[in-house]
């Protein structure tokens, strides 16, 4: 099974993340918690490359097709080998964000990014996608020290955030749409519940 977390910034997908691979793992799964982009060699240095501020503005492809090799990477070394073994896989961020940030955020034409993403990807899709939806005014308030994205406009990260509920949308069954201004432990309980019905199931 292939749980996604997506939302933007500081919307709290790490806690959730964090909290529902403990929960399972204390249910008696085997649980391979995972993260994008930088969760393999290559991917950390992708990761670097497509965060740090010295790095400057990047052709709107050139972004794209690094966060591409990142998730190539990371669906070949990581995901599809421990879906293989039958594992958990519990992902913060994966297609949705690119979809999101490369595509509602930088206006490159969602399909042509999708095209792109699903590629890289084999077009393994997650069972289900939590989306952790917040203002992106509140989200980005939680941080001080601002990477090269969380640095971007408001209207920029506003689009991101349609980006992602409009993907919501168009698939209701495997997404949980959730308001990430709940209570941590709240939003816990109806992830963990929504999990355990596809682990049962
Ligand atoms: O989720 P995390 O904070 O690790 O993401 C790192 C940064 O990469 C964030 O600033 C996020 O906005 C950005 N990002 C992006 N496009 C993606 C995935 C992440 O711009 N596809």
């Amino acid at each position: 099974v292939f749980v996604c977390f997506e939302g933007g910034e500081g919307a709290g997908k790490s806690t959730q993340s964090r909290l529902l691979v403990d929960r399972l793992r204390a249910d008696g799964h085997v649980v391979r918690p995972t993260y994008e982009p930088g969760d393999t060699p290559v991917g950390a240095e992708l990761r670097r490359l497509l965060l740090d501020p010295a790095t400057g503005d990047l052709a709107p492809r050139t972004e794209a097709l690094i966060y591409a090799a990142d998730k190539a990477e990371h669906v070949a070394t990581v995901v599809e080998p421990a879906l293989a073994r039958g594992e958990v896989v519990v992902t913060d961020r994966y297609v949705d964000s690119t979809l999101a940030y490369q595509g509602a955020g930088r206006t490159l034409a969602t399909d042509e990014v999708e095209r792109v993403a699903r590629w890289a990807t084999g077009d393994l899709r997650p069972d289900l996608t939590v989306l952790l939806d917040l203002d992106p005014t509140a989200g980005l308030g939680r941080f001080s020290g601002r990477d090269r994205i969380e640095g971007a406009g408001a209207e920029f990260h506003d689009r991101v955030r349609a980006g992602f509920l409009a993907l919501a949308a168009t698939d209701p069954a495997t997404y949980l749409v959730l308001d990430a201004r709940a209570p941590v432990a709240e939003l816990h309980e109806s992830v963990h519940v929504r999990v355990a019905e596809l682990l049962g199931g």
